[in-house]
């Protein structure tokens, strides 16, 4: 079993507790990583050695040779992609050919913010006073803390580490405790790039021992959140004690809404990767789909027979569609959401079990499932389920479609299939989300921005605005 050290100024140091806890394989259930156990202690240790770094060499140096050293990052992330890919599937459970594929583009965000470093400009501001100049500049903020959720351990922190680290702030990253591993592996690459000491630090362990100490230190200046709304919550109110900078990406319940014009074989197509990506555990998951009731019947009956055919299994088997569910919590939340869906009335025409025996590991699987005669009030239409559960909901005009998808307190993604030009700009000008899809659903880029509104979070990642939110305009006044 491989035992991880802490990653602290390019150093692997043990623990201050001596202690370590377990890292689960979702499908075999098998303890197959050591993580070690933090506490405040090695918290502040971590903080320091950022903060030091900080006034040291990383922020002095000139932005081109962040930049470089961004690339090289990059170029061993791609690299070593299919090590860290099987690595990161180890402990999420993902298919790890569809891990392999995000961290191959993780490289991306690296090569785009190496690139970006040498360019982020100031101004020189025109004042209504004589004899004065004024000019704006960016400056680093300081110490950043990521933290992110299990699901995706290695893109979320790469999507903060890369705009940060460009923008010459340090870190201390705290990933999940389900999935931390991926982290310590990406850490041997950190020195290899260059990197100097301290700029990039990891501190594991829950969020109550780990989290909670990382974002109440004094020297972290900005914190980058990644996970639910409560956890986001605790850590909002936490910022806000010590005046902290923070940006949160939270959960979702995103509708993808399919009209009677759509092009019906790539909205089915775009309904299902929409719900069954990762098993359902994606922030930006499809959970509701709202169906035109002209087409509600035929729509349900063409997803049914490919679900059918769907291969469910071991993660590591490039024929898999579906892998296991990444802890055991959260499959017994999705067991709980089916039961809560068939209280509520709701009606289960596809799926509904979990999956054991032989192919199925330790038993952690759920099917794909499908709930028709959904009413956008109950619990299973409004809460995250962040499983293989898809919520079906009937609307009769454009109108309705905007009411329902709206109706709901989060708003991060949503889809729309139509063929109608003027009704894709109505609904992307209507919806309350952060990205909306017209005729397509997931994509994204390192070169655009993502985040959430209401609910959903505060801030954005990706895209130029990414770097100015690590950073702080410094207004300098010069008189003669
Ligand atoms: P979580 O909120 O339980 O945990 C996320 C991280 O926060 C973990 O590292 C955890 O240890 C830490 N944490 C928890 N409480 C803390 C506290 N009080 N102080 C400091 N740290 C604390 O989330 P999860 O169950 O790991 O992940 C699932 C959630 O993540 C879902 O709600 C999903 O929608 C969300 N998510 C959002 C996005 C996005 O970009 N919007 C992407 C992926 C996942």
């Amino acid at each position: 079993m491989t035992r991880y050290q802490l990653f602290i100024n390019n150093e692997w140091v043990e623990p201050h507790s001596g202690r370590w806890f377990d890292s689960l394989d979702p499908f075999t259930g098998e303890a197959w990583a050591q993580i070690p156990r933090c506490d405040a202690t090695d918290v502040d240790r971590a903080v320091k050695a950022a903060a030091e770094a900080f006034e040291g060499p990383w922020s002095k140096l000139p932005a081109s040779e962040r930049g470089m050293i961004l690339h090289r990052l990059g170029a061993l992330i791609e690299r070593d992609a299919e090590h860290l890919a099987a690595i990161e599937s180890r402990d999420n459970g993902k298919l790890r050919n569809d891990v392999l594929g995000q961290i191959k583009y993780l490289a991306k965000y690296f090569y785009y913010y190496g690139g970006l470093a040498d360019k982020i400009q100031g101004a020189v501001v025109p004042i209504d006073k004589p004899k004065v100049f004024n000019y704006i500049k960016y400056e680093p903020m300081g110490v950043v803390a990521s933290i992110t959720p299990w699901n995706s351990s290695l893109p979320l922190t790469g999507w903060k580490m890369a705009p940060a680290l460009c923008a010459g702030n340090t870190m201390v990253c705290k990933p999940s405790e389900f999935t931390s591993a991926s982290l310590f592996e990406l850490a041997k690459l950190v020195a290899e790039a260059g990197l100097p000491p301290g700029v990039f630090n990891i501190v594991t362990g829950s969020g109550a021992e780990a989290g909670g100490p990382l974002v109440g230190h004094p020297l972290v200046r900005r914190i980058a959140f990644t996970g639910g709304d409560e956890a986001g919550r605790k850590i909002y109110m936490a910022a806000a004690e010590g005046l902290k900078r923070i940006s949160l990406e939270l959960g979702g319940k995103s509708p993808n809404i399919v009209f009677d014009d759509a092009d019906m074989e790539s909205a089915v197509n775009g309904a299902l990767t929409g719900i069954f990506s990762a098993s359902g555990q994606t922030c930006i998951a499809g959970s509701r789909l709202l169906l035109q009731a002209s087409i509600h019947d035929e729509f349900v009956q063409r997803m049914l027979d490919k679900i059918r055919m769907a291969r469910i299994g071991d993660p590591a088997d490039p024929s898999m569609e579906l892998g296991p569910i990444a802890t055991r919590p959260q499959f017994e939340k999705v067991l709980r959401y089916i039961d809560i869906a068939q209280q509520e009335g709701a009606r289960c025409v596809a799926g509904g079990h979990a999956l054991s025996g032989p192919g199925y590991g330790c038993g952690q699987f759920i099917e794909p499932t499908v709930f028709v005669d959904v009413r956008n009030d109950m619990r299973i239409a409004q809460e995250e389920v962040f499983g293989p559960v898809l919520s079906v909901i009937r609307f009769q005009d454009e109108e309705d479609a905007i009411r329902i998808a709206n109706d709901i307190r989060f708003g991060l993604g949503a889809g729309v299939w139509t063929r109608s030009l003027h009704r894709a700009m109505l609904m992307a000008d209507r919806i309350r989300a952060g990205t909306v899809w017209i005729n397509n659903y997931r994509s994204s880029s390192y070169t655009t921005p993502f985040g959430g509104v209401k609910d959903s979070g505060i801030g954005r990642e990706g895209g130029i605005e990414a770097v100015k939110e690590y950073m702080e305009p410094k207004s300098v006044w010069i008189s003669s």
